[in-house]
């Protein structure tokens, strides 16, 4: 554990990670040019295994993948993952935070089979609400390390796993998750996002949201203000909501114009109603570039393969196919609603290759 009174000076190996991977992202197969990520879907799960259903017990622990799901995956992702290197799309942002990732070894294995790039995550999920999903007790709302653990070990958890790597392994993590779950952030949340501050700049790798709510998209950026964030390294989640409604657009833009970028996620398309109702992001989109501000978007679908409502197993509020529809079916719709090829390229591409390097 980092003592507290050393606070500032940098954990072993720091200076020479700094040294070594600037420029560089930082993928589960080791590090690699920017140009190499290609199109790059910025917030997708391979595995986010909260809640162990058959013995009714929140995952506190990671361990190395079961036979079985080791087979699932690599029968029911890993294929997908692969195809979107026909779409030119060589990486995608892993965002699942600990302990609920997959076993780094099988990160690396199954981007190697999908001969794609994978940049895992270190970091802290949100405190849920009472009753949501798998959370009947109140110790079951977030990681009990969170609740338990000071800032500093927090903050050394996540230096710890993107300079040395998770478990041992080696291998190491690219960016820092944080999450808030409702517009306010919780007291556990701001201690998270202290610690991620800190690690994002002991690091200099990026920051991703969870961030569904109107609103919070402010207090997450004020907190990392406060903490000395540069708002450039910051890319805040699952925020379609909060560019399609005018008015908080608006606040959006001026954190844009100070440097953060926003990720729009989950962009399902109505499979009665077709994409009319995703007009109003694209209109946002045609918005931001307008006021010059184009480099400040990434994309996600939130695919995942997750236990947070029912046993381990593709997830039901993205349609199939895992990953692949983004290229498919999303990009498609939002062509035909408008969205230019070069607001898509900057956004699928020279945006990740930005924000995703080490600086
Ligand atoms: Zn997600």
């Amino acid at each position: 554990m980092m003592d507290p009174n050393n606070c500032g000076r940098p954990a072993p190996g720091l200076r020479a990670f700094r040294k070594d991977f600037r420029g560089k992202a930082i993928t589960v197969r080791g590090p690699v040019e920017p140009a190499a990520l290609g199109r790059v879907l910025m917030h997708e799960h391979l595995h986010s295994d909260c809640y162990d259903w058959e013995r009714q017990a929140l995952v506190t622990e990671e361990r190395p993948i079961s036979a079985e799901r080791r087979a699932l995956l690599m029968g029911e992702a890993v294929p997908f993952l692969r195809r979107c290197n026909e779409h030119g799309c060589h990486a995608y942002v892993d965002v699942t935070p600990a302990p609920w990732r997959a076993w780094p070894t099988f990160m690396a294995e199954a981007a190697a089979a999908a001969e794609l790039h994978i940049v895992a995550c270190t970091g802290f999920y949100c405190e849920m609400n009472d009753g949501e999903y798998w959370v009947k007790k109140p110790e079951d709302k977030i990681w009990p390390l969170v609740r338990e653990a000071p800032v500093e070990q927090l903050a050394d958890l996540c230096i710890r796993e993107i300079v040395e790597g998770m478990h041992g392994t080696g291998i190491r993590a690219g960016a820092i998750k944080l999450g808030g779950r409702n517009a306010e952030l919780s007291e556990l949340e701001k201690k998270a996002f202290r610690a991620g501050a800190r690690a994002q700049r002991a690091t200099g790798v990026h920051i991703t949201t969870h961030c569904t709510q109107q609103g919070a998209e402010t207090g997450q950026l004020a907190l990392l203000d406060s903490e000395g964030v540069d708002l450039g390294r910051c890319v805040i989640g699952h925020t379609a909501g909060q560019l399609m409604d005018p008015g908080t657009r608006q606040t959006c833009l001026e954190w844009m114009r100070r440097g953060a970028n926003f990720l729009p996620t989950n962009l399902k398309i109505n499979r009665e109603r077709g994409p009319e109702e995703w007009r109003p992001l694209v209109e946002a989109v045609h918005e931001v570039f307008a006021a010059g501000l184009g480099a400040h978007l990434g994309f996600g679908l939130d695919w995942a393969f997750v236990s947070e409502s029912g046993p381990f197993g593709p997830c039901k509020f993205m349609p199939p196919p895992p990953y692949l529809y983004m290229f498919t079916e999303a990009l498609p719709a939002f062509r035909k609603l408008g969205l230019t090829a070069a607001e898509e390229e900057a956004i699928m591409r020279a945006n990740p290759q930005r924000i995703i390097p080490v600086q």
